[in-house]
């Protein structure tokens, strides 16, 4: 088939890939000027979420927020990811050593809300397991000074950064074809409409994420999806603290806002996020920049030499629901809602599309 795929972020790629590599004739249109990461920084044009993304791969702890279908595509994607992080031909930083509760003395009302809910909510062998001062000292030695700690098994994490590039990379290789610079103004069954002109496929995919609202100078499409996207503002920041050896993701339960931190090579340690009901993509808050990083010295006191090196703000994909949500019609697919959970789910979502497909 000769498919068209509107947005080249974490979906538009895992797509341009998976169907390149079936043997179809695969374009990708996306405004971005490269398959590279941006150049991050204020009056940066808006670029996908799948590039700012902490790559937490938490079935599990994302049950606070979402529901059973979402823990199920998780599940199911944590086992497709190393088979396609294998297929890309250059190495991804993707590990599955387990993620971490965390709450200090005083909170644990807070913290055993959300721990109460997920031993609830998890099914057998997935409920967050109760770790004593011995066993995270095990796990994690310099984590220091929390009064709760829960371990969650089975989840993951992966480089968000460099899968973003690789995926471009082996999806190229395996035949894709990229119109970069160019943005889609309108999608209708079997086309893609550009400033350039029209072009005609089998197939269109629309996997714009905030992008996928219609152009208020051209035809808004009364499908009742779309227009309902939102972007919902997250904020982190990139500490340098190669004396740190963090071994998995850790969160903070914490009474007021979650903080999580994600270990990445190179000596690197990611702290996010905020989640803000604002569409505004402008340099993180003082106030989110104190909540984030007074949690993670509370958690890892020694991240006080830690070095600031580099901070982000973009948009969530949202629908109303929070839920993932994807319409299949001739000609037409459209996929978008990933919100806070696209690199949890995206491979399991993006193998039940393609098997409806066929
Ligand atoms: C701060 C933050 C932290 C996150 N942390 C995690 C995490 O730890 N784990 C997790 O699973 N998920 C996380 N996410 C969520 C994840 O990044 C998103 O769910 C995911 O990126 C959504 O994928 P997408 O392909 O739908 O959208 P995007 O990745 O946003 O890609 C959309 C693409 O469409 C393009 N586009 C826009 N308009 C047009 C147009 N008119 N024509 C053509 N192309 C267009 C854009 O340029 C972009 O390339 C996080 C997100 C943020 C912001």
């Amino acid at each position: 088939m000769h498919i068209g795929i509107a947005g080249a972020g974490l979906l538009g790629r895992l797509l341009a890939f998976e169907l390149s590599r079936a043997g179809h004739s695969v374009e990708v249109f996306d405004p971005a000027p490269g398959p590279q990461a941006p150049v991050f920084g204020p009056g940066t044009a808006p670029y996908a979420a799948g590039w700012t993304a902490a790559g937490m791969l938490s079935p599990t702890a994302e049950l606070e927020a979402a529901d059973e279908h979402v823990f199920a595509l998780g599940l199911r994607s944590l086992d497709l990811w190393p088979a396609i992080v294998a297929d890309l031909g250059v190495p991804v930083e993707l590990h599955r050593r387990g993620s971490l509760l965390l709450a200090h003395r005083g909170d644990e009302g807070a913290a055993h809300r959300v721990v109460d809910l997920l031993q609830h909510k998890a099914p057998a062998g997935h409920a967050p397991q109760r770790l004593d001062a011995a066993a995270l000292r095990e796990l994690e030695p310099d984590v220091h000074g929390v009064a709760h700690a829960w371990l969650l098994p089975h989840e993951g994490q992966i480089h968000t950064v460099q899968a973003m590039e690789a995926l471009a990379h082996a999806a190229t290789a395996a035949g894709a074809r990229w119109h970069w610079g160019v943005a889609a103004s309108q999608l209708q069954a079997g086309e893609i409409h550009t400033p350039q002109g029209v072009s005609r496929f089998d197939c269109v995919f629309d996997v714009r994420g905030t992008g996928a609202r219609p152009d208020p100078a051209g035809v808004a499409p009364n499908d009742g999806f779309t227009p309902q996207v939102r972007g919902v503002r997250g904020e982190i920041i990139w500490l340098h603290a190669p004396g740190v050896a963090l071994q998995r993701p850790v969160r903070l339960l914490h009474p007021r806002h979650r903080v999580y931190l994600v270990p990445r090579e190179g000596g690197h340690i990611v702290v996010g996020a905020s989640e803000i009901e604002s569409e505004d993509r402008s340099p993180i808050s003082l106030r989110s920049t104190v909540e984030l990083l007074a949690a993670a010295h509370s958690i890892i006191p020694e991240l006080a030499e830690a070095r600031i090196v580099h901070t982000e703000t973009n948009l969530r994909p949202a629908l109303p629901d929070n839920l993932p949500r994807v319409d299949q019609s001739p000609g037409l697919v459209r996929i978008n809602g990933l919100f806070r959970h696209g690199w949890l789910i995206a491979p399991a979502l993006v193998e039940q599309t393609l098997k409806d497909l066929a």
